[in-house]
Protein backbone atom coordinates (compact mmCIF):
# COMPACT_ATOMS: atom_id res chain seq x y z
CA UNK A 1 0.00 0.00 0.00
CA UNK A 2 1.55 3.43 -0.93
CA UNK A 3 1.31 6.42 1.65
CA UNK A 4 0.73 9.32 -1.55
CA UNK A 5 -1.68 10.29 0.08
CA UNK A 6 -4.67 9.38 2.55
CA UNK A 7 -7.52 7.89 0.25
CA UNK A 8 -7.89 4.23 0.22
CA UNK A 9 -5.87 1.95 -1.99
CA UNK A 10 -7.08 1.68 -5.72
CA UNK A 11 -7.94 -2.04 -5.41
CA UNK A 12 -10.40 -1.16 -2.72
CA UNK A 13 -11.76 1.91 -5.09
CA UNK A 14 -12.63 -0.55 -7.68
CA UNK A 15 -14.35 -2.43 -5.56
CA UNK A 16 -16.26 -0.69 -3.71
CA UNK A 17 -17.16 1.13 -6.68
CA UNK A 18 -17.69 -1.71 -9.20
CA UNK A 19 -15.34 0.05 -11.78
CA UNK A 20 -14.64 -3.78 -13.82
CA UNK A 21 -12.48 -3.14 -16.59
CA UNK A 22 -14.68 -2.54 -19.71
CA UNK A 23 -12.29 -3.40 -22.78
CA UNK A 24 -14.39 -1.04 -25.34
CA UNK A 25 -13.33 1.94 -23.59
CA UNK A 26 -9.67 0.53 -23.29
CA UNK A 27 -9.56 0.04 -19.25
CA UNK A 28 -6.15 -1.16 -18.02
CA UNK A 29 -5.60 0.70 -15.29
CA UNK A 30 -2.72 1.38 -13.05
CA UNK A 31 -3.13 0.21 -9.14
CA UNK A 32 0.09 0.90 -8.14
CA UNK A 33 0.65 4.35 -6.34
CA UNK A 34 4.06 4.30 -6.36
CA UNK A 35 3.87 3.69 -10.02
CA UNK A 36 1.78 6.74 -10.50
CA UNK A 37 3.52 8.97 -9.04
CA UNK A 38 6.94 8.16 -10.71
CA UNK A 39 4.97 8.53 -13.91
CA UNK A 40 3.43 12.13 -12.62
CA UNK A 41 7.15 12.72 -12.24
CA UNK A 42 8.26 12.60 -15.61
CA UNK A 43 6.04 15.58 -16.58
CA UNK A 44 8.76 17.74 -15.12
CA UNK A 45 7.54 20.17 -11.87
CA UNK A 46 4.00 20.54 -11.92
CA UNK A 47 3.92 22.98 -9.17
CA UNK A 48 2.15 26.14 -10.83
CA UNK A 49 0.55 24.26 -13.77
CA UNK A 50 -2.90 23.08 -14.88
CA UNK A 51 -2.58 19.45 -15.83
CA UNK A 52 -5.18 17.92 -18.36
CA UNK A 53 -5.99 14.50 -17.75
CA UNK A 54 -7.39 12.26 -20.37
CA UNK A 55 -8.85 9.35 -19.12
CA UNK A 56 -8.50 9.39 -15.27
CA UNK A 57 -10.58 5.92 -14.80
CA UNK A 58 -10.21 5.27 -10.58
CA UNK A 59 -7.67 8.23 -10.18
CA UNK A 60 -4.32 6.30 -9.99
CA UNK A 61 -2.55 8.64 -11.85
CA UNK A 62 -4.45 11.78 -10.70
CA UNK A 63 -3.46 10.59 -7.54
CA UNK A 64 -0.26 11.21 -8.02
CA UNK A 65 -0.21 14.61 -10.22
CA UNK A 66 -1.91 16.24 -7.16
CA UNK A 67 0.53 14.42 -4.81
CA UNK A 68 3.02 15.64 -6.55
CA UNK A 69 1.75 19.12 -6.66
CA UNK A 70 0.09 20.05 -9.89
CA UNK A 71 -1.85 23.41 -9.02
CA UNK A 72 -5.16 21.84 -10.67
CA UNK A 73 -6.08 18.72 -12.55
CA UNK A 74 -8.47 19.01 -15.12
CA UNK A 75 -9.42 15.71 -15.69
CA UNK A 76 -11.58 14.60 -18.80
CA UNK A 77 -13.53 10.75 -17.79
CA UNK A 78 -15.92 9.02 -20.61
CA UNK A 79 -17.15 6.22 -18.13
CA UNK A 80 -19.78 7.87 -16.04
CA UNK A 81 -19.44 4.67 -13.21
CA UNK A 82 -15.71 6.47 -12.44
CA UNK A 83 -16.97 9.73 -11.37
CA UNK A 84 -17.84 9.27 -7.51
CA UNK A 85 -14.45 7.68 -7.44
CA UNK A 86 -13.24 10.46 -8.85
CA UNK A 87 -15.48 12.53 -5.93
CA UNK A 88 -13.41 11.41 -3.13
CA UNK A 89 -10.70 12.60 -5.00
CA UNK A 90 -11.54 16.17 -5.42
CA UNK A 91 -12.59 16.53 -1.93
CA UNK A 92 -9.35 15.23 -0.81
CA UNK A 93 -8.06 17.96 -2.51
CA UNK A 94 -9.88 20.79 -2.18
CA UNK A 95 -10.33 22.86 -5.73
CA UNK A 96 -7.77 21.06 -7.03
CA UNK A 97 -9.42 18.61 -9.63
CA UNK A 98 -12.22 19.04 -11.97
CA UNK A 99 -13.78 16.21 -13.91
CA UNK A 100 -15.65 16.52 -17.08
CA UNK A 101 -17.62 13.96 -17.89
CA UNK A 102 -17.31 13.17 -21.67
CA UNK A 103 -15.56 12.23 -25.02
CA UNK A 104 -12.26 14.00 -24.70
CA UNK A 105 -11.94 13.64 -28.73
CA UNK A 106 -15.26 15.89 -28.43
CA UNK A 107 -14.85 18.21 -24.82
CA UNK A 108 -13.46 21.65 -25.66
CA UNK A 109 -10.84 21.51 -22.76
CA UNK A 110 -9.55 25.37 -23.36
CA UNK A 111 -11.93 27.27 -21.19
CA UNK A 112 -11.13 25.22 -18.09
CA UNK A 113 -7.45 25.40 -18.75
CA UNK A 114 -5.16 28.25 -17.31
CA UNK A 115 -1.33 28.16 -18.70
CA UNK A 116 1.07 26.93 -18.11
CA UNK A 117 -0.39 23.59 -18.85
CA UNK A 118 0.89 20.29 -19.10
CA UNK A 119 -0.87 17.22 -20.39
CA UNK A 120 -0.31 13.89 -18.44
CA UNK A 121 -2.09 10.90 -19.22
CA UNK A 122 -2.57 6.57 -19.16
CA UNK A 123 -4.53 7.14 -22.72
CA UNK A 124 -6.98 4.88 -24.02
CA UNK A 125 -5.47 2.83 -27.08
CA UNK A 126 -8.49 3.66 -28.70
CA UNK A 127 -8.04 7.25 -29.10
CA UNK A 128 -4.46 7.41 -27.69
CA UNK A 129 -3.06 7.97 -31.21
CA UNK A 130 -5.80 10.41 -32.52
CA UNK A 131 -5.37 12.84 -29.55
CA UNK A 132 -1.31 12.78 -29.86
CA UNK A 133 -2.21 13.82 -33.41
CA UNK A 134 -4.26 16.77 -32.61
CA UNK A 135 -1.98 17.95 -29.78
CA UNK A 136 0.36 18.03 -32.37
CA UNK A 137 -1.25 19.58 -35.16
CA UNK A 138 -3.76 23.03 -33.72
CA UNK A 139 -4.22 25.36 -35.88
CA UNK A 140 -1.69 27.96 -33.80
CA UNK A 141 2.09 27.06 -32.64
CA UNK A 142 2.74 27.57 -29.79
CA UNK A 143 0.06 25.20 -28.86
CA UNK A 144 -1.88 25.68 -25.21
CA UNK A 145 0.65 22.48 -23.62
CA UNK A 146 3.73 22.68 -22.77
CA UNK A 147 4.71 19.61 -22.77
CA UNK A 148 2.95 15.98 -23.46
CA UNK A 149 3.99 12.53 -20.75
CA UNK A 150 2.03 10.09 -22.13
CA UNK A 151 1.43 6.14 -21.88
CA UNK A 152 1.40 4.48 -25.17
CA UNK A 153 1.52 0.67 -26.43
CA UNK A 154 5.36 0.37 -27.15
CA UNK A 155 5.03 -0.23 -30.50
CA UNK A 156 3.36 3.50 -31.22
CA UNK A 157 6.10 4.97 -28.33
CA UNK A 158 8.79 3.48 -30.86
CA UNK A 159 6.88 5.36 -33.77
CA UNK A 160 6.70 8.39 -31.98
CA UNK A 161 10.44 8.40 -31.33
CA UNK A 162 12.10 6.73 -34.67
CA UNK A 163 15.26 8.15 -36.36
CA UNK A 164 15.08 7.76 -39.90
CA UNK A 165 16.32 4.32 -40.94
CA UNK A 166 14.80 3.03 -37.88
CA UNK A 167 11.63 0.22 -38.86
CA UNK A 168 9.05 2.08 -36.59
CA UNK A 169 10.38 5.64 -38.36
CA UNK A 170 6.86 7.31 -40.29
CA UNK A 171 4.39 10.01 -40.58
CA UNK A 172 3.98 9.65 -36.41
CA UNK A 173 8.11 9.98 -35.74
CA UNK A 174 7.96 13.41 -38.15
CA UNK A 175 4.88 15.22 -36.95
CA UNK A 176 5.99 14.37 -32.81
CA UNK A 177 9.88 15.58 -33.63
CA UNK A 178 9.31 18.50 -36.11
CA UNK A 179 8.43 21.04 -33.64
CA UNK A 180 9.32 18.64 -30.51
CA UNK A 181 11.78 16.94 -28.82
CA UNK A 182 10.38 13.26 -27.74
CA UNK A 183 11.45 10.46 -26.00
CA UNK A 184 10.74 7.12 -23.76
CA UNK A 185 11.32 7.66 -20.31
CA UNK A 186 9.66 5.01 -19.24
CA UNK A 187 9.07 0.74 -20.09
CA UNK A 188 6.02 -0.65 -18.20
CA UNK A 189 5.54 -4.21 -18.50
CA UNK A 190 1.61 -5.88 -19.06
CA UNK A 191 1.49 -6.65 -15.67
CA UNK A 192 1.61 -2.94 -14.08
CA UNK A 193 -2.04 -2.70 -15.23
CA UNK A 194 -5.22 -4.48 -14.21
CA UNK A 195 -5.87 -6.46 -16.26
CA UNK A 196 -3.12 -6.60 -17.72
CA UNK A 197 -2.63 -5.75 -22.12
CA UNK A 198 -1.23 -7.93 -24.45
CA UNK A 199 1.43 -5.86 -25.19
CA UNK A 200 4.07 -3.92 -23.53
CA UNK A 201 3.58 -0.10 -22.66
CA UNK A 202 5.86 3.49 -22.12
CA UNK A 203 5.51 6.61 -21.23
CA UNK A 204 6.70 9.35 -24.18
CA UNK A 205 7.41 12.61 -22.92
CA UNK A 206 7.60 15.54 -25.39
CA UNK A 207 8.00 19.07 -24.95
CA UNK A 208 8.19 21.99 -27.23
CA UNK A 209 11.39 23.16 -29.21
CA UNK A 210 12.39 26.35 -29.27
CA UNK A 211 12.12 26.33 -33.20
CA UNK A 212 11.21 23.70 -35.38
CA UNK A 213 13.66 21.64 -36.55
CA UNK A 214 13.79 23.35 -39.86
CA UNK A 215 10.89 25.62 -41.67
CA UNK A 216 8.61 24.21 -43.56
CA UNK A 217 4.48 25.01 -44.05
CA UNK A 218 2.87 22.81 -41.82
CA UNK A 219 0.36 21.41 -44.54
CA UNK A 220 2.48 21.33 -47.44
CA UNK A 221 4.67 19.40 -45.15
CA UNK A 222 1.70 17.32 -44.01
CA UNK A 223 0.64 16.73 -47.54
CA UNK A 224 4.95 15.47 -48.89
CA UNK A 225 4.96 13.53 -45.42
CA UNK A 226 1.78 11.26 -46.43
CA UNK A 227 2.79 11.35 -50.02
CA UNK A 228 6.07 9.87 -49.34
CA UNK A 229 5.02 7.78 -46.70
CA UNK A 230 1.86 6.41 -47.98
CA UNK A 231 4.24 4.53 -50.03
CA UNK A 232 7.07 3.82 -48.48
CA UNK A 233 8.60 1.32 -50.60
CA UNK A 234 8.98 3.46 -53.74
CA UNK A 235 11.25 5.77 -54.23
CA UNK A 236 10.40 9.55 -53.78
CA UNK A 237 9.98 10.62 -57.43
CA UNK A 238 7.46 7.87 -57.31
CA UNK A 239 5.85 8.14 -54.39
CA UNK A 240 5.59 12.29 -54.43
CA UNK A 241 4.78 12.36 -58.47
CA UNK A 242 1.40 13.21 -57.70
CA UNK A 243 2.62 16.61 -56.31
CA UNK A 244 4.35 18.40 -59.01
CA UNK A 245 5.03 17.91 -62.95
CA UNK A 246 8.56 18.54 -62.23
CA UNK A 247 8.72 16.44 -58.82
CA UNK A 248 12.57 14.89 -59.67
CA UNK A 249 14.01 18.12 -60.32
CA UNK A 250 12.23 19.44 -57.42
CA UNK A 251 13.55 16.57 -55.33
CA UNK A 252 17.04 17.05 -56.42
CA UNK A 253 16.60 20.91 -55.41
CA UNK A 254 15.70 20.48 -51.83
CA UNK A 255 19.36 18.19 -51.88
CA UNK A 256 17.59 14.74 -51.58
CA UNK A 257 18.17 12.23 -53.92
CA UNK A 258 14.90 11.18 -55.94
CA UNK A 259 15.40 7.30 -56.05
CA UNK A 260 15.75 7.39 -51.78
CA UNK A 261 12.90 6.32 -50.17
CA UNK A 262 10.80 7.83 -47.43
CA UNK A 263 12.43 5.82 -44.64
CA UNK A 264 16.02 7.44 -44.83
CA UNK A 265 14.73 11.10 -45.00
CA UNK A 266 15.46 13.23 -42.08
CA UNK A 267 13.09 15.65 -40.95
CA UNK A 268 14.92 18.35 -42.28
CA UNK A 269 15.38 16.60 -45.61
CA UNK A 270 11.60 16.74 -45.61
CA UNK A 271 11.22 20.21 -44.59
CA UNK A 272 13.60 21.19 -47.64
CA UNK A 273 11.19 19.68 -49.90
CA UNK A 274 7.83 21.15 -48.68
CA UNK A 275 10.11 24.75 -49.03
CA UNK A 276 10.63 24.17 -52.20
CA UNK A 277 7.24 23.42 -53.70
CA UNK A 278 5.76 25.91 -51.40
CA UNK A 279 7.77 28.55 -52.95
N1 LIG B 1 -5.72 6.73 -15.85
C1 LIG B 1 -6.24 5.45 -15.39
C2 LIG B 1 -5.09 4.59 -14.92
O1 LIG B 1 -3.96 4.92 -15.28
O2 LIG B 1 -5.34 3.62 -14.21
C3 LIG B 1 -7.05 4.73 -16.47
C4 LIG B 1 -6.33 4.54 -17.78
S1 LIG B 1 -7.22 3.53 -18.92
C5 LIG B 1 -5.89 2.99 -19.95
C6 LIG B 1 -8.03 4.67 -20.03
C7 LIG B 1 -9.20 5.48 -19.44
O3 LIG B 1 -9.72 6.32 -20.47
C8 LIG B 1 -10.36 4.68 -18.94
O4 LIG B 1 -10.76 5.15 -17.67
C9 LIG B 1 -11.49 4.93 -19.96
O5 LIG B 1 -12.78 4.87 -19.41
C10 LIG B 1 -11.16 6.31 -20.43
N2 LIG B 1 -11.60 6.62 -21.79
C11 LIG B 1 -11.75 5.80 -22.86
N3 LIG B 1 -12.12 6.46 -23.95
C12 LIG B 1 -12.21 7.78 -23.58
C13 LIG B 1 -12.56 8.97 -24.27
N4 LIG B 1 -12.87 8.96 -25.58
N5 LIG B 1 -12.55 10.13 -23.59
C14 LIG B 1 -12.23 10.16 -22.27
N6 LIG B 1 -11.90 9.05 -21.57
C15 LIG B 1 -11.90 7.88 -22.20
Amino acid sequence: MSAIDTLPPLRQVIATHGLSAKKALGQNFLLDLNLTAKIARQAGDLTGCDVLEVGPGPGGLTRGLLAEGARRVLAVERDARCLPALAEIAEAYPGRLSVIEGDALKVDVLAHLAPPVRIVSNLPYNVGTELLVRWLTPEVWPPFWQSLTLMFQREVAERIVAAPGDKAYGRLSILAQWRCDARIVMDLPPEAFTPPPKVRSAVVHLTQRDAPRAPADPAVLSRVVAAAFGQRRKMLRASLRGLAPDIETRISAAGLDPTARAETVSIEGFCALARELAG
